[in-house]
């Protein structure tokens, strides 16, 4: 008996020998956080504390001479405890399916008591049926809480925290486990949990700083961090666009890259703690010059210290194009609605002056009031378009009003009152074969369309020449282009003819008195009203042509549908 008991004893000590040097494998280092934003997240701790789990899972199993060790970790959100890798006599691939609520099975009884228990008969046991520990053939085990501690400069325990649950099934060779094998799993449990909670520790780290990363990168706007002695520590995506960078920034002098004089003067200031401010600076693109906004602020760490300086541009040309637009509309909106007036008053006034003593005949006053009334007509077009313009913006449809109507005719129409208002001009119709007879769709929304594209093909042709109007067919679409011999449209400016307000600016153009409204309300008419196409094809000095397209049966419904 006692040299049994002299055996028992060596063998404990030899486990406890083991034990402890595992323990210290466990305890070395795993975790290394760095804060420092230039940093990039090292994955090789992650694979190596992965690699320490897996030989502590590994000698667990052959120490308690258990077939499976399964390791299991609380999932807060879903309140489950779930198994996780590693393992050891189960599949990776099936351990996703071993799962039970927190307060179901041996599993969550120990993981809410924290204390260990151990089971001899899985089948019969009530406990582990919940936990479905069959579906891994397990007739016996020991279960025991995962726990990690925190502790004060003395030692002491301050905190405890359960973090899972670890088991190890099916004892070798037929035996069933004991109470040595309990108090064995459970001192071993103390290092899988320490080296499960940095590892999780970690990786929420890679996570974040992940998710850092990928936001800064999705973001619109170029965001650069610059460390307090100069160098790039982050350039996001849209930075390396806007400085036409494509090489990696990092760790290179800013000043190479970013070379506006505006970006140097905010850095300065920012790092050494004053405000950044908001400061604009442009750079040439081949598409052209881009303004960006520039704003920078000085970051610092939580101590205190100088991290360095964030610097975001945005790019806001569109927004002061249209600032610039916009004040050179209010120029040309006063010019033309002053003209109008001038003159309605001027013919007025005189008429009203002539009629005591009988000044003017008939003749004379037809004239002045039809004048005075053509004037009105021009003030209440622009009024009109000014109105229009305001609604589609607000995202309102000019109310359709679908009828089939015969189509030569309404071209024949255009053409005739066009050519009564030029002298200059040829006006031609060049009608391919095979039109339809109707159209559907909204005649006088049709007639503007028209109108607007043979008006400016007349108004930007000051020198005359021939203005053609094609119409053809192609497939069920009617195809019509206003083709004249006028300025022409620079190439950077062709698609932007139909944006609100865009005028071609000059010296040609800038004579020539515009809201810059038309095309911007005729592209509306075309592609919303009457579900179409418009485009300009144009040489300068040569002359344009303005095409659009038109559904030869007009779907309503679905008009009506896309115009509310
Ligand atoms: P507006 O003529 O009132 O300025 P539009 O929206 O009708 O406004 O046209 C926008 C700009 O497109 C014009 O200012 C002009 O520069 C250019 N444009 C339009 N039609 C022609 C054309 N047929 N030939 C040359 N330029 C044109």
């Amino acid at each position: 008996m006692s040299d049994e008991l002299q055996r028992l004893k060596e063998e404990n000590e030899q486990l406890r020998a083991r034990v402890a040097e595992l323990e210290k494998r466990a305890e070395e280092p795993v975790v290394t956080t760095h804060t420092s934003a230039e940093t990039q997240v090292d994955v090789a701790p992650l694979q190596e504390a992965d690699a320490t789990l897996r030989r502590l899972v590994q000698r667990i199993a052959m120490i308690l001479q258990a077939e499976k060790v399964v390791i299991m970790f609380y999932d807060r959100d879903m309140a489950e405890l779930k198994a996780i890798p590693p393992a050891f006599g189960v599949e990776e691939e099936r351990l996703p399916f071993f799962k039970v609520r927190a307060t179901e099975g041996i599993s969550g009884q120990v993981f809410r008591e924290s204390e260990p228990v151990l089971f001899h008969d899985a089948i019969a046991d009530n406990r582990t049926v919940q936990d479905h520990v069959t579906m891994l053939g397990v007739h016996n085990g020991v279960t025991v809480p995962l726990v990690i501690e925190k502790r004060d400069e003395e030692n002491r325990i301050i905190e405890r925290t359960t973090i899972g649950v670890m088991h190890a099934f099916n004892k070798r060779h037929g035996e069933d486990f004991i109470d040595e094998d309990v108090r064995l799993l459970e001192r071993m449990a103390k290092n899988v949990g320490s080296i499960i909670a940095n590892l999780q520790l970690y990786r929420e780290v890679v996570e974040e700083r992940e998710e850092l990363i990928q936001t800064l990168e999705s973001l619109s706007a170029g965001l650069v961090l610059v460390n307090a002695d100069g160098r790039i520590s982050q350039m996001n995506n849209s930075a390396r666009a806007i400085f036409g960078y494509n090489e990696s920034p990092i760790g290179k002098d800013f000043h190479e890259i970013m070379k506006a004089k505006e970006i140097a003067e905010m850095f300065a200031r920012a790092n050494e703690g004053g405000e950044g401010g908001t400061a604009d600076f442009s750079i040439h693109h081949p598409g052209g010059e881009r303004i960006y906004q520039l704003n920078g602020a000085q970051v610092k760490y939580e101590d205190g210290r100088n991290l360095g300086v964030v610097l975001i541009m945005s790019d806001v040309t569109d927004l002061k194009n249209i600032e610039k637009m916009k004040s050179g509309f209010v120029a040309m909106a006063s010019h033309e609605l002053r003209t109008p007036l001038t003159a309605i008053k001027g013919f007025s006034s005189t008429l009203l002056d002539g009629i005591d003593d009988d000044i003017y005949d008939k003749n004379d006053q037809k004239e002045f009031l039809t004048i005075v009334v053509g004037e009105c007509d021009r003030l209440r077009r622009l009024i009109d378009d000014l109105l229009n313009t305001s609604r589609i913006e607000a995202g309102e449809s000019l109310t359709p009003d679908y009828t089939e109507f015969p189509l030569v005719e309404q071209l024949d129409k255009v053409l005739k009152v066009q050519q009564q208002a030029t002298k200059n001009h040829v006006l031609k119709a060049n009608f391919g074969p095979g039109l339809p007879d109707t159209i559907i769709g909204d005649k006088d929304k049709f007639d503007q369309i028209l109108t607007n594209l043979m008006n400016n093909a007349i108004k930007y042709a000051p020198g005359g020449g021939d203005i053609t109007l094609h119409a053809l067919v192609e497939g069920d679409m009617v195809k019509i282009g206003v083709e004249d011999q006028g300025l022409g449209i620079p190439k950077d400016h062709l698609g932007k003819v139909f944006e609100r307000f865009h005028r071609v600016d000059n010296d040609d153009n800038r004579k020539i008195y515009g809201t810059g409204l038309g095309l911007f309300l005729v592209k509306h008419l075309v592609e919303d009203v009457h579900l179409g196409k418009i485009w300009a094809e144009s040489e300068v000095g040569v002359g344009s042509t303005f095409w659009f397209t038109v559904p030869v049966r007009l779907d309503i419904d679905k008009a009506k549908e896309l115009n509310g």
